[in-house]
């Protein structure tokens, strides 16, 4: 028999005979370790236990503690186990299939009516069961003529459709949970059992069509999650709720800040509270731009295809254009023209209006550039995803040398705004050469080094992604984390070789030649709507002082002390405050009510004890107490707080 020769994660290799299994090989370690086992990596692909090794190769057994092999396949073993329980309860029930999806997984069921929440109940029950009888999981191989007969006997159609769609003739790998058989590629545990029982929840039922198509039959869909412990799944579960209640689109209804319309999909109508939010946002954005030596431009919306034929956005990325015909006078065809879906070829052609000299370099070019792109209409969320934004973008044209600190000062600029904005954790990642790729291999090497030692000036935590750059240049990934610790990618930082040479930008350089600049793509918030949607969420609609719509309520009491109430609002107003008056015939603590419910942080409350001391009576957003101090303190103290980050 021939042997073959395995290499474990910490060098060692053994020999084993040919056709050895992950399980065999995990025996042959410790009795312990084979128990324990889980699945394998052999040479870097997930392996069932069961499945034979033919050739050498460098091998690791996964246990419970691996964590991303774990997840994967508790969460794929339970799709199996959930879909053996429907059948077990409602045996006329057909399965279709039951992929891994983000925190669990779900299957597709063709049944008449919807699974009602009683049923979920019923169904995580029977799951309980079939993991208490710690059922092996066993697989096989079998032709396509064996699987399709099968599943002709078994009065599974959908079975039988996947079969046939499978091109080839390739064998086909079944397993079974216990007696319940799927169709499946694996890898899977070795037994029910090690599935945690106390760790995974049935979300919900929603309709989909088979293969996706609604001219297909409706199946019913069932959602799980799952985790590796009882831990994990609550404090998922409680970020869940945490969410919910976080939502921004709810918070936008009730602080009355935005709203979306059919007859515009994906483009935000902002109303005056929300607004107000993002003027603040954009003066504050603007300051620090400036500080950091950026010049602000604006560039049309409304461009001709030729420009985008020249950027090559026309060929790549003409499906996510939206496109405005114009009738030309006296012209035979129409003009075909392009929203712009981003604003780079437009700095281009600012950057081209005159000749340019390394003197000019670096030069950072700004705008909050309004683009638009076409999104499907399944993929839009809220202000989350849209199809119309605003970036807070700018492009940087500098040397090949001067890319290194620029990247530094860019993190060093983002890492400010996160922080005033509330965001102390984010995460880096670095991108690097792609296998297709415009520019010299010297450049390459010249444009990661010098993102790497920006990146290393603050952080040695990163990570690198290599290939994942775009073919034009290495790029930089910020996500930081928000206060229910999801994570949100938000800032990028792009080198970029190809666009300044299809556009035709140069400089001369101190030799009297011409030159091509490198052109740094970067943005921080990405969108001001979506990062105004992750501050909502991310406060739970309570905005920082600087950043709240409405700062200030001032309630009267009785009518009698009407008169002052106005003259508080003007004294507010006159002190750059966002103030308004209530003064309607309602009780204080009905007003107080509807104002915690509209996350107005300050409420003042004015009675004849008020009016007769020229005092306010201050109430904080969440807080009962109150504190009564002399107008004019208020007012000063109240417009300390008001105050944006960068200038206190
Ligand atoms: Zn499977
Ligand atoms: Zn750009």
């Amino acid at each position: 028999m021939s042997q073959i020769s395995l290499t474990f994660p910490d060098g060692n290799r053994r020999d084993y005979a040919k056709g050895v299994t992950a399980a065999e090989v995990a025996q042959s370690i410790a009795p312990s370790l084979a128990k324990a086992a889980i699945s394998a990596s052999v040479d870097g692909r997930h392996w069932d236990l069961q499945w034979p090794i033919e050739r050498d190769a460098a091998i690791a057994i996964h246990t419970m503690k691996d964590d991303a092999p774990a997840l994967e396949l508790i969460r794929h073993d339970f799709a199996h186990v959930m879909a053996r329980a429907v059948q077990k309860l409602w045996p006329e029930v057909k399965v279709t299939i039951g992929p891994v999806v983000e925190n669990g997984w779900y299957y597709d069921f063709d049944r008449d009516e919807p699974f009602t929440p009683e049923d979920l109940g019923a169904i995580e029950k029977e799951m309980k069961a079939i993991i208490a009888e710690r059922d092996p999981v066993k697989t096989e191989v079998w032709d396509r003529s064996r699987a399709i007969d099968h599943y002709v006997r078994k009065n599974e159609p959908f079975k039988v459709e996947l079969i046939e769609a499978i091109p080839g003739d390739e064998p086909l790998r079944m397993y079974w949970h216990g007696h319940w058989q799927d169709l499946c590629r694996g890898p899977h545990l070795q037994n029910t059992g090690q599935l945690p029982a106390d760790a995974f929840k049935l979300m919900s039922v929603a309709g989909a069509y088979w293969r996706g198509d609604h001219r297909n039959k409706q199946l019913q869909r069932i959602y799980g999650v799952a985790f590796r412990n009882r831990e994990d799944l609550r404090a998922y579960l409680t970020m869940i709720e945490e969410a919910a209640k976080r939502d921004h689109r709810k918070l936008g209804r009730e602080m009355e800040l935005f709203h979306l319309q059919e007859e515009a999909p994906g483009m935000v109508f902002w109303h005056p509270n929300g607004w107000t939010i993002w003027r603040a946002l954009e003066d504050y954005m603007r300051r620090r731009l400036r500080q950091a030596g950026y010049k602000e431009i604006r560039t049309p919306q409304v461009v001709d295809r030729i420009l985008w034929e020249r950027s090559g956005h026309w060929e790549a990325y003409r499906e996510n254009m939206f496109i405005v015909e114009v009738d030309e006078e006296g012209a035979k065809e129409k003009r075909i023209n392009a929203l712009k879906p981003m604003n780079c070829p437009c700095h281009v052609q600012v950057y081209n209006q005159g000749l340019k000299s390394y003197r000019d370099l670096p030069l950072r070019l700004a705008e909050f550039g309004s683009c638009h792109r076409y999104e499907s209409s399944g993929s839009m969320h809220g202000l989350m995803r849209v199809r119309g934004f605003t970036q807070d973008d700018a492009h940087i044209f500098c040397t090949e040398d001067q890319i290194e600190t620029e990247c530094a000062d860019f993190i060093g600029l983002l890492s400010s705004v996160y922080r005033d904005l509330g965001f102390t954790k984010f995460d880096v990642k670095l991108s690097t050469r792609p296998e297709v790729r415009v520019g010299s291999d010297e450049v390459w090497d010249k444009a990661e080094a010098a993102l790497e030692n920006a990146v290393r000036k603050v952080t040695n935590d990163y990570v690198v992604d290599p290939g994942e750059g775009a073919f034009y240049g290495p790029k930089l990934d910020f996500k930081l984390t928000d206060a229910i610790g999801r994570e949100w990618q938000c800032g990028t930082f792009q080198a970029d070789f190809n666009l300044p040479m299809r556009l035709g930008a140069e400089y001369v350089g101190e030799d009297g030649a011409k030159h091509r600049p490198v052109m740094l793509h970067r943005a921080i918030l990405g969108s001001f709507e979506r990062f105004i949607g992750i501050l909502i969420e991310n406060y739970a609609g309570r905005m920082p002082f600087w950043l709240a719509p409405r700062q200030i309520v001032v309630a009267s009491i009785v009518s009698d002390a009407d008169p002052y109430v106005a003259e508080v609002v003007a004294r507010l107003t006159a002190a750059g405050l966002r103030a308004e008056a209530d003064t309607r015939n309602e009780k204080i603590n009905y007003k107080v009510r509807e104002h915690s419910v509209g996350k107005v942080p300050v409420i003042l409350a004015i009675g004849m004890k008020e009016v007769e001391e020229q005092s306010v009576s201050i109430r904080r957003l969440g807080e009962t107490r109150t504190e009564t101090r002399p107008l004019g303190d208020a007012v000063a103290a109240l417009r300390a707080e008001a105050t944006p980050p960068d200038l206190r």
